[in-house]
């Protein structure tokens, strides 16, 4: 690929900012949160669109293209803003009736053009079950051509690492870049992966704060050496609740499968439901700065975890008026809502009624 080609991708990807704000002392919050759906998967989605769709030219390839992706709520309406009016691909997000807040919704059932909402009467694992068996069937392949916007991509995941080296830049500026400490709320550990990969790179981050809520693997991984995946459980961080982290074999990866050398690079931490709340309002009161419940894991994990001359910067991974009926109930008090998530609330809900079982979702495919 020309360089020139990759660089106006890159630029295009990152047309939004990434501001580091001051919260108190030391610690500085990295803001992901002013893209399209306001959290920070959106850097991922639209790069990972912006490159098929230059693959998709160069080839000359005619045929309509179709994204598969099925969401328990963020990473559906990243991958359709994502994609959205993007000529030569389709995208279908298949999401859970009943089990994605409202807001979410609305973020991809509301869009129109070359975004198709279908709402499958299950749980999460049967549109995941549906998107995977689609792959698989030869003569729906043979009807259309499908494609997956999984987070596992590399495409979604690299990009992230940008934003690393651009904190880095706002901090230097700032004379605060020396003993840098970055802080990542993790669940499926792609957002900290990216920023190891930063490091990798040569970026001088000092180390690493691996935040969890109450679904900790990896923070038992660290303490033991043992890696033991189970389901995950429900958090108010709930786009953390994950039980078998998909990044871990790539973090492992980049080790080597060294134990010692992970844990010099990255600590863990772990937080209740009741402390995550705990967080979010006293940074609130004491600073003004409200976090989402996501951002509140990883500021809470600096304040208890930065040692003497380091400086820390947490991922503030979504805007926190996206969980607004939690946030609101824990700090008590209204949450203006962006005029960007607004627009979303006030578009006309539009999707498909679809059944949990495969034969109807062929059918519906294989009549498009
Ligand atoms: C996806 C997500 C995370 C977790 O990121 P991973 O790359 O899966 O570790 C954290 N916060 C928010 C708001 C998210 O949407």
């Amino acid at each position: 690929m020309p360089a020139d080609d990759l660089k106006r991708i890159v630029y295009d990807t990152l047309s939004f900012d990434c501001p580091v704000q001051k919260v108190k002392d030391n610690i500085y919050s990295l803001e992901l949160f002013h893209g399209p759906t306001l959290a920070f998967k959106d850097v991922g989605a639209r790069f990972m669109a912006r490159l098929l769709q230059y693959f998709i030219k160069k080839e000359g390839q005619s045929d309509l293209v179709n994204v598969l992706v099925a969401t328990s709520g963020d990473t559906g309406s990243a991958v359709a803003n994502g994609f959205l009016g993007v000529d030569g691909i389709h995208v279908y997000v298949l999401y859970p009736k009943g089990k994605v807040s409202p807001i979410q919704e609305c973020q991809f059932t509301t869009l129109g053009q070359n975004i198709t909402a279908v709402e499958v009467d299950g749980v999460f694992d049967d549109c995941q079950a549906l998107v995977k068996t689609a792959f698989m069937d030869a003569e729906l392949n043979q009807h259309m051509k499908l494609t997956s916007a999984n987070s596992i991509n590399v495409a979604r995941f690299l990009p992230q690492s940008f934003y690393y080296f651009y904190a880095y830049a706002q901090m230097k500026r700032l004379g605060l870049a020396d003993n840098l400490v970055v802080c990542v709320p993790s669940g499926n550990f792609g957002n900290i992966c990216s920023g190891l990969f930063g490091k990798r790179m040569g970026l001088p981050i000092k180390r690493f704060i691996a935040a969890n809520n109450a679904n900790d693997i990896f923070y038992n991984y660290l303490q033991t050496g043992e890696y033991n995946p189970r389901p995950s459980v429900q958090t108010i961080a709930n786009a953390m609740d994950v039980g078998d982290p998909s990044n871990f074999a790539r973090i492992y990866d980049l080790y080597h499968k060294d134990h010692a050398a992970i844990t010099a690079d990255i600590s863990g931490c772990t937080y209740t439901d009741e402390q995550i709340a705990e967080s979010i309002r006293s940074a609130y009161q004491q600073t003004g700065y409200l976090c989402d419940p996501h951002g509140a894991v990883g500021y809470r994990a600096l304040c208890e975890g930065l040692k003497e001359g380091e400086v820390g910067v947490f991922l503030e991974t979504a805007h926190p008026a996206k969980f607004l009926s939690t946030v609101e109930g824990i700090i008590a008090e209204k949450v203006q809502i962006p005029a960007k998530l607004a627009a979303f609330m006030e578009g006309k809900k539009q999707s498909v009624a679809m059944s949990k079982h495969f034969a109807d979702f062929k059918a519906f495919l294989m009549s498009r």
